[in-house]
Formats: C-alpha cells, sequence, structure tokens
C-alpha cells in the first residue's frame, strides 16, 4: 500500500527523534474508519477501509512513502518535571496534504513499545481507544480544534490491564501536529538550544507561517500558542469539557486538544467537578482549566527563555513573563465571546471581564446551588425568546429562583418578533442538545469492549456528529444522567 506523504519531521528534524516500526499484531481488523475524514484528507477510503489498511493503521505493516518516528518529549505531570517522556507507544506514520493544502499528521497509538516506552508494554486497549475516538469526534462537531480519529483497528491480542484481559487495539489519528509543550520542554531541560531552535522554527513555519520570519521567533511562538491555547479553553468551558490530564505533554502548540484520556463533560454545573481516578487534589477541575493552562505556559515560557531575543536573561524572563501574564484578559476576553454567543447577547453584549457582570456571577451562582445540567441549561434558554421558559425552569431545584434570572436576562436581550425568532436560532446554532455523557459513553464503550459489539456506540456517534440538530425518538440521549448513576470515575487510557 503507498500513502501520498509528505514527511517534514523527518526529514527537517534528524535528531529530534527515533525512527521506529510498529509491532506485528496477529489479526488487524478494523472496528470503526472515518471515511468521511479520509475524504477531507484526500486519502483514498477504500483502499484504507480494508484488511491491508487494518494492518498499515495497526502499524504492523508499513506503508510505501512512510517515515515512521516516535517522537521524544518531556513534561510537567501533576506539577512535577519528568524529563523524558516521549511516544511510548505512538508512532508518528507520516504527514498528509490535504486538497486544500494543510498539512496533517498520520499518528497511531499503541501500535507497539517505542525505545521512549520506559517498561511500559506500547500498547492500548479497545475501551480508550473508542472513549478517544467518540471523544474527538464529538468535540471537532462542537467546532472544537482538535485530534481526529481516522481509525479503531482491533490486534487480536488480549492486553492484561487491571480489570482483566482486554482487546487490543490502536487508534490512527490525525492532528496538525504532536508537538507538545513538553517536546520544547525536553530539549531545554537538556541545554540542547540548537535543537531548540530548530522545533521554534519548524513550529512556526507549521502553524504560524506568517510569523515565521519575526524578528523574535522564540517570543512569537509563545505569543502564537498562548492565543491558540486561550481560545480552546475558552471553547472548552463553553461545553463543559475536563480534559483531566493537563500536563504539559498533553498541551498542543497548534492549540488543538489532545490526548483524551480520563477525560469528560460535566452534567451538573460544579466548577470542582473532577472525573478522573488519579486527579485526587483535583488540580485539573473544570474551574481550574484556565489557570492551569496559564501555569502550562509559564513551564513554555521557562523552555524559550534562552532562545529569547534579550540582552541578558533577566531581560528575557521580564519578556516571557509579560506574555504569559497576558494570558489572563485574553482568556476572559474569549470566554466573554463564547457565553455572550451561549447566551444571545449582542456582540460585546458582555464585559471583558463576564465575572464582573451581575447577571452572569448570578447566573453561575444560581446554576451551581440548583445543580442545573450545564448543557440542558444553555439549550432550553432559547425557547424564552419564542414564549416557552418553562422547560429551562424545570431545569431548577426551585423554578421560581431560575425564572427571577430567566427574566432579568429576557429583558437584557433586546429583541422582539422576529429579531427573537432569529436570536434564538443563533444560540441553538451554539448550544448543543446532544454531548458526549457519561452515562451515554460508559455503557457503550463496556458493550464494545465486552461483545465487540459497537451498535450503541455508533448510534451516540451519529447524534454527537450533528449536535444541535433535534432527532426525534431521540430525547432521552439529551437528559441529564439518572439519579442512580455515579458517582462516575475515569481512567487514564493505559
Ligand atoms: P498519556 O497518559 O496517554 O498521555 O501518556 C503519558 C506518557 O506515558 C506518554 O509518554 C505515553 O507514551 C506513555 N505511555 C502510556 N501508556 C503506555 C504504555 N502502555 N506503554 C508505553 N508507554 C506508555
Ligand atoms: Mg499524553
Amino acid at each position: 500500500m503507498r500513502l501520498p506523504f509528505d514527511n517534514s519531521y523527518a526529514a527537517e528534524l534528524k535528531g529530534l527523534y527515533a525512527p521506529w516500526r510498529g509491532a506485528p499484531v496477529p489479526d488487524p481488523r478494523m472496528v470503526l474508519f472515518n471515511g468521511e475524514l479520509a475524504e477531507a484528507l484526500g486519502l483514498d477510503p477504500q483502499a484504507l477501509n480494508s484488511p491491508r489498511g487494518a494492518a498499515v493503521l495497526a502499524g504492523a505493516e508499513v506503508p510505501e512513502g512512510a517515515a515512521p518516528l516516535a517522537q521524544v518529549y518531556a513534561g510537567h505531570q501533576f506539577g512535577g518535571f519528568s524529563p523524558q517522556l516521549g511516544d511510548g507507544r505512538a508512532l508518528l506514520l507520516g504527514e498528509v496534504i490535504d486538497p486544500t493544502g494543510a498539512r496533517w499528521d498520520l499518528h497511531l497509538k499503541g501500535s507497539g513499545p517505542t525505545p521512549f516506552a520506559r517498561g511500559g508494554d506500547g500498547k492500548a486497549v479497545l475501551g480508550p481507544v473508542l472513549r478517544e475516538y467518540l471523544m474527538g469526534e464529538a468535540m471537532h462537531a462542537l467546532g472544537i480544534p482538535t485530534s481526529r480519529a481516522l481509525a479503531a483497528v482491533v490486534t487480536g491480542e488480549r492486553i492484561v490491564r487491571d480489570g482483566g484481559p482486554k482487546p487490543g487495539a490502536v487508534l490512527a489519528r490525525v492532528a496538525s501536529s504532536h508537538l507538545r509543550v513538553g517536546t520544547l520542554e525536553f530539549f531545554a531541560a537538556r541545554g540542547q538550544r540548537e535543537h531548540l531552535a530548530q522545533l521554534v522554527d519548524y513550529a512556526l513555519r507549521r502553524h504560524a507561517p506568517d510569523r515565521a520570519e519575526a524578528d523574535d521567533p522564540a517570543l512569537e511562538l509563545l505569543r502564537f500558542v498562548r492565543d491558540a491555547q486561550a481560545r480552546l479553553v475558552a471553547l472548552w468551558m463553553g461545553v463543559g469539557f475536563i480534559h483531566g490530564v493537563m500536563n504539559t505533554d498533553n498541551t498542543t502548540l497548534s492549540g488543538e486538544t489532545l490526548d483524551y484520556g480520563p477525560c469528560a463533560f460535566m452534567d451538573r454545573y460544579d466548577p470542582a467537578t473532577v472525573f478522573s481516578s488519579i486527579d485526587r487534589g483535583g488540580r485539573y477541575a473544570y474551574g481550574n482549566q484556565p489557570g492551569i493552562m496559564q501555569w502550562n505556559l509559564a513551564r513554555l515560557a521557562e523552555a524559550l527563555v534562552p532562545l529569547l531575543v534579550a540582552r541578558d536573561t533577566t531581560e528575557a524572563v521580564a519578556l516571557a513573563t509579560a506574555e504569559v501574564e497576558a494570558f489572563e484578559p485574553r482568556y476572559r476576553a474569549e470566554w466573554s465571546a463564547v457565553l455572550g454567543r451561549k447566551l444571545g447577547l449582542d456582540e460585546g453584549g458582555l464585559p471583558a471581564d463576564p465575572d464582573t457582570d451581575p447577571l452572569v456571577r448570578d447566573l453561575f451562582a444560581l446554576l451551581r446551588e440548583q445543580d442545573v445540567d450545564f448543557t440542558g441549561f444553555f439549550r432550553r434558554l432559547s425557547a424564552v425568546l419564542t414564549g416557552d421558559s418553562a422547560p429551562v425552569r424545570a431545569l431548577f431545584d426551585d423554578p421560581e429562583a431560575g425564572g427571577a434570572w430567566v427574566d432579568r436576562w429576557r429583558a437584557r436581550v433586546d429583541v422582539a418578533g422576529e429579531g427573537a425568532v432569529e436570536r434564538a436560532a443563533a444560540m441553538d446554532r451554539v448550544n448543543p442538545i446532544y454531548i458526549p455523557r457519561n452515562h451515554l459513553v460508559e455503557p457503550a464503550l463496556q458493550a464494545a469492549e465486552a461483545e465487540l459489539d459497537i451498535g450503541a456506540l455508533e448510534t451516540l456517534l451519529a447524534l454527537l456528529r450533528e449536535p444541535y440538530r433535534r432527532r426525534p425518538g431521540m430525547e432521552g440521549f439529551a437528559e441529564p444522567a439518572p439519579p442512580d448513576f455515579g458517582p462516575y470515575v475515569t481512567y487514564c487510557g493505559t
């Protein structure tokens, strides 16, 4: 099999990765294949969605044109620095250029141990692979920058994990790159300034080509990542997404969501929401995500200090610090825009810091006090504009209190007649009906892992691919978890 690869990482960054290949597998079979994505990439869906394609996407067969490699990176994990992580169980198979000219990594996760496996088996199991598949597709459909799944392949192996043997699997995923904050941290920690500079140049050319000629490329990259991540986290917050493991090795330079492990969506609004079993201190709780992203950007800034154009280190640190501090206003402005759209307000209808607006402050206090379903609330709010406030009021433990806030909000959205209908429609285009709710995702993944039955998963995937369109008969999929579900715990995808 031949794939139209154009491998810039392999060609331009020699010495910064390990050329490698996937482990052989007994019986590769396609479980899910993303034909729409394959087509968008300019790949031949029929050729790939085949037994041969399954072997290639499991990493067991190297297609012509590929230059598979394991990327090395470091990272701050839960605040502590690990000087060498790297792709322990993943391969960059190659890059493809889509018909619009955009470059994409084709990356395999679970394709066997690499030189950076640190004693791990290099494998992945089906449940977490399908979880990443589903989450990435859901996020993409919600308009959130993300890696996407091209395929999930079972390998025919049984992999021993905590709960006993599980079907082995590989996720083939696509991202605008797999460069991480941790990629730069790796070379910075080793004092390899040349490699660091090479990576900065490469990252800028790839993700911000219009800034590649900047006088201070490292500073320019810091600004770019800061702004991309400020936007990304605001979008996460707008849908109640909790990444769960925002280590710097899972933080991209591109501003895409990467590495779906113990991530989950929040049902009832509570900023302290945490699902991950390993996040005992709640470091990566919903409400902490903006602050953690800024912390991660500070680690990026530290890595870049040696490259900054400055008289001395003191000046370089000051430059970098100012850029990291600018994350806060930047994030607030992004959040103001996201929340303003969700609330159907005019552009600029919220202050640059939405928390200073009593309407916003009171809303979030109320949502929390009254255990209100986050997604359901925003979706039902639009109906108020067309005359029906009962559905949104019903979400509050005390519908009177909810109703009083809704009346204040209605007075603020100063539209009537046709304008109100249009405004409601605009809100419905940004407030999803369907999100990957934990009580739906979990049984779907369990059925897939236990019996290779992907029926429930496919139903869910179909809804999540059009999250704003109401489907008759599917009302139950829009409901919060039943009271007997939970407390819900997620596990890292190992
Ligand atoms: P993750 O939690 O998936 O972001 O992984 C953190 C790091 O551990 C990454 O560098 C992975 O490549 C590595 N890793 C996770 N699971 C395995 C495994 N089973 N074998 C080898 N490396 C692994
Ligand atoms: Mg990771």
